[in-house]
């Protein structure tokens, strides 16, 4: 093993703090990666903080990781020392369920091993994410990055990018479908430009109006204030793909009303509570509620090269390490464009 610096928490009420951590010695199928670069989901503050109540501790959050290899195992076929790389949500699966083998190891019949948080078969102890200077994964779990994308902003790709990528590859959205984003913060700016370059319709709905000229410009042709009545009125029954990015508590029967005949609305976004949804606001227009659950790794490798065609990346604001805490209050506030990322050298 080897001690590694990290950054993480102790409990569910105490700030992150520097710690430190043991990464496992590479393996024939490993890759060693030196971290440039972390996003910042709002799930590593869901867990942290165990508003999902799944957290271990010490908790180090962190799986939107790009960074350069140092060194591979002597089986490793994929990549090499240099080489640019990239971690997203999960770190391992099963291999031989049904899932895995399709290609959609977010959904093991035997539960992935998360980047963080997960009990970790190999070395024991749980996993720890990229809130660290180097991570240490199977060759199979590592993506590649494309040289034309900047590595920072190429950060959030790994789970913003594909959260919103595979459902609207899923729900089969282009050209001709209404897709109304929900929320605009990470996800949900990933959302908008991922939906406009493939064709679709886009509209932000957004509870901040001074969002308006950013979402615009991030590719969506319409912006809906949610709290504006006048505004909602104009797009009832219009949707027929809802994105819900939104991580706070909020009522899904207001949105299904935006929904057509037949329309789908799919929740990434996953606050704390649960919600209730009756009956009666499904089957009037045949309207479906969905989840999406970030992607597997055949699809990320896509996703990953389709922003590399389309060159597309996050809207980021750069932080230091030591900055972290802080943007966990301004992510509840609503109030981060689009994306935090933390410069790994400031660890
Ligand atoms: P984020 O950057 O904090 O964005 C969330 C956005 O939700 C905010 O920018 C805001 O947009 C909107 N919002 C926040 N509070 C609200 C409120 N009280 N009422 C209405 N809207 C509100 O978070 P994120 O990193 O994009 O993550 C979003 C959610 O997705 C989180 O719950 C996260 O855990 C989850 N997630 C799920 C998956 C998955 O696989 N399904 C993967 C990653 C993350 P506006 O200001 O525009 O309204
Ligand atoms: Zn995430
Ligand atoms: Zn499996």
């Amino acid at each position: 093993m080897t001690s590694t610096k990290a950054y993480g928490g102790l409990s569910a009420t105490t700030p992150l703090v520097p710690l430190t951590i043991e990464r496992r010695v590479p393996g024939p199928h490993d890759v060693q990666i030196e971290i440039r670069y972390c996003g910042v989901c709002h799930s590593d503050l869901h867990t942290v903080r165990n508003e999902w109540h799944n957290a271990v501790y010490p908790c180090v959050p962190g799986h939107e990781i790009v960074g350069i290899v140092t060194a591979v195992g002597s089986h490793v076929k994929k990549f090499k020392t240099g080489d640019k790389a990239g971690v997203g949500c999960l770190v391992d699966s099963c291999r031989e369920c049904d899932n895995c083998k399709e290609g959609l190891e977010q959904y093991c019949h035997q539960g992935p091993t998360g980047t963080y948080g997960a009990p970790d078969k190999i070395s024991g102890g749980h996993t720890h994410g990229g809130y660290s200077a180097s991570i240490v994964v199977h060759e199979d779990f590592v993506l590649h990055i494309a040289d034309n994308l900047p590595l920072d902003a190429a950060a959030p790709l790994l789970c913003a990018g594909i959260t919103t990528y595979s459902p609207l590859r899923h729900w089969k959205v282009g050209k001709g479908t209404k897709v109304g984003v929900l929320g605009l913060g990470g996800l949900g700016h990933m959302g908008v430009k991922l939906a406009a370059a493939m064709g679709a319709e886009v509209t932000m709905l957004s509870h901040t109006a001074s969002k308006e000229a950013d979402a615009r410009r991030l590719g969506a042709h319409k912006f809906v204030l949610t709290s504006d009545a006048e505004q909602i009125k104009s797009v009832m029954g219009y949707f027929d793909f809802i994105l819900d990015t939104v991580s706070a508590d909020h009522d899904y029967n207001f949105y299904l009303g935006l929904l057509r005949t037949s329309g789908v609305m799919v929740c990434v976004g996953a606050p704390a509570q649960p919600a209730t949804v009756p009956a009666f606001n499904l089957i009037f227009g045949r309207k479906s509620i969905a989840g999406s659950l970030i992607g597997g790794l055949p699809e990320t490798q896509e996703m990953l090269d389709f922003c590399a065609q389309h060159n597309i990346v996050s809207d980021i604001e750069l932080i230091r390490m030591d900055q972290i805490n802080e943007a966990y209050e301004r992510l509840l506030k609503s109030d981060v464009k689009y994306r935090f990322v933390i410069d790994m050298s400031t660890l």
